[in-house]
């Protein structure tokens, strides 16, 4: 996965999980926020079967990913 520079101050964005409490169905986004200060940029990506893709590759790489909103 290529890294975004935030548009602010040019730190590369974070890449974070984000899970969903209203919806009835439990779901989970990609977020990218910048880790400097996370006004500076935030982005949702919320297409689920894009997240389920990544989601498997970041699982077969690393297994630390995780947050909450
Ligand atoms: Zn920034």
């Amino acid at each position: 996965m290529k890294t975004i520079a935030c548009p602010i101050c040019k730190t590369p964005l974070q890449v974070r999980l984000a899970h969903s409490r209203k919806a009835k169905r439990k779901k989970v986004f990609i977020m990218l926020v910048c880790p400097v200060d996370g006004r500076h940029a935030r982005l949702f990506i919320n297409d689920q079967t894009y997240v389920r893709q990544v989601l498997d590759q970041l699982e077969a790489s690393q297994k630390e990913l995780g947050g909450e909103l």
